[in-house]
């Protein structure tokens, strides 16, 4: 016999943190959604699955607070107070600072992020999860979407969002081009324990051989200091750095850091990433909707691509809310016009920065790191410039929508 239909208003394919903060604020609004995620949530969770943590901006922070995660930034995150940034050890530094009580943003590990993402979601009454599960079929006619999954489950929705990250077989299968390179570069990304406290401060220095980032993190029970490391170095490189083991590696950052944090030791197995850039050519099809990483991604350097993300989630939240409100269909495409106009420009500009970025400071030539220099210099020396960048990097510049000034559509 048939499976019931379970009738949505939309239909998320993609769990990651993109996917359930996009049905968290659907939800929240009263709009009915189904979650379809591949991977096992419980296996998501364990430690070797992501042992990576990210920088929330303070404009991703206010949406999760307006979406009930309060708990998870006070109780596991690490607010940034401070950025420094420097050309290797040069004594010349870049220095952006919180003026206020809200910090630049707050280090979340991506482990938390993602139970205390699968717990709202679980709790919303307005959200279905399906996981693990995938998608058997996935028809997008003129009036509907209709899907079945593996275990038989029939499903209609308005419209389908594909939260299906980089590799996105949903933007694949609409014939979506992306524009894509990759870059010489693999990031080597740990959590390491040092014996002298970050004090809040997020550093960025900056290598021939590439950025080395030491992002801070809660201390442990016991007191000990942590920060997230992200060291971008050559393709050809990280292979020999991943030989030296745990103390051969421990022995190089601390030496890149000049004894800073004192003496460091690592906390986390090394993990490596290659990296590369890609954005869709266009965000939308027939009732399909690209969010996250399935839209775009960058490099690394700025910590920007999941805020990129969550800004595309709370801009599609406030279209789609105020369409249906309107009397819209939510696979209509007027809807997905606006939202694409309101998301690319920032992803391209966000893109583009940090593309020129990681390509300005993979430059070894003297001269060149003479400019930069000069350049981290002058930015410094110049308060609105400062601030510019400083907004950027709260992801409080430009045209928000309601779920980033902390507000419900
Ligand atoms: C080294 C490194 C460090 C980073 N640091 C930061 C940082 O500090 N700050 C920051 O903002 N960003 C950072 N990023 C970027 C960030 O990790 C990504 O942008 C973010 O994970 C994208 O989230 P997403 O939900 O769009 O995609 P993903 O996290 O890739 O999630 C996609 C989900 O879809 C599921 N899925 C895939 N295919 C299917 C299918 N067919 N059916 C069902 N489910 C499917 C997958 O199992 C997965 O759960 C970093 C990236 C790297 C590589």
């Amino acid at each position: 016999m048939p499976m019931p239909v379970v009738h949505a208003d939309v239909l998320i394919v993609g769990g990651g943190p993109v996917g359930l903060a996009l049905a968290l604020a659907l939800g929240a609004h009263e709009l009915s959604v189904v979650v379809v995620e591949k991977a096992d949530p419980e296996a998501q969770l364990a430690p070797h699955y992501d042992g990576r943590a990210s920088a929330i901006a303070s404009a991703s922070a206010r949406m999760l607070r307006a979406l009930g995660l309060a708990g998870l930034l006070d109780g596991f995150g690490c607010p940034i107070r401070s950025i420094e940034v420097a050309e290797g050890l040069h004594p010349d530094v870049l220095h952006f600072a919180a003026h206020d009580d809200e910090p630049l943003g707050i280090m979340v590990e991506n482990r938390d992020l993602r139970a205390a993402l699968l717990a709202a979601v679980r709790s919303s009454p307005a959200v279905r999860l399906c996981a693990p599960a995938t998608l058997r079929r996935l028809d997008r006619h003129a009036a509907r979407v209709e899907a079945e999954l593996d275990d038989g489950t029939q499903i209609a929705a308005g419209v389908v969002v594909a939260a299906d990250g980089r590799r996105s077989a949903l933007r694949e299968a609409a014939g979506i081009r992306i524009a894509r390179w990759r870059y010489p570069t693999t990031a080597l990304v740990s959590i390491v324990g040092h014996a002298r406290p970050h004090g809040h401060v997020a550093l960025e220095l900056f290598y021939p051989s590439g950025p080395l980032a030491m992002l801070p993190l809660n201390d442990q029970a016991d007191g000990g200091h942590r920060s997230a490391v992200v060291w971008s170095v050559p393709q050809a490189m990280a292979p020999g750095l991943l030989k030296l083991g745990a103390r051969g590696l421990a022995v190089e950052l601390r030496r890149h850091l000049g004894g800073r944090l004192g003496r460091v030791e690592l906390a986390a197995p090394v993990s490596a990433w290659p990296l590369g850039f890609h954005h869709a050519e266009r965000y939308h099809d027939r009732r399909l909707i690209l969010v996250g990483d399935a839209a775009h991604g960058i490099h690394p350097i700025a910590g920007q691509g999941l805020n990129l993300g969550f800004r595309d989630a709370a801009a599609l939240t406030q279209v789609l809310v105020e369409g249906v409100r309107a009397g819209l269909d939510p696979g209509d495409p007027a809807i997905a016009r606006r939202y694409e106009a309101w998301r690319r420009a920032d992803n391209s500009l966000t893109a583009f920065a940090t593309d020129a970025l990681a390509r300005l400071f993979g430059i070894s030539l003297r001269p060149i790191a003479r400019v930069r220099r000069l350049g981290l210099g002058l930015v410094e020396r110049l308060p609105p410039a400062k601030r510019l960048f400083a907004s950027i990097a709260r992801g409080t510049a430009g045209d928000l929508p309601a779920l980033l000034k902390g507000e419900l559509v």
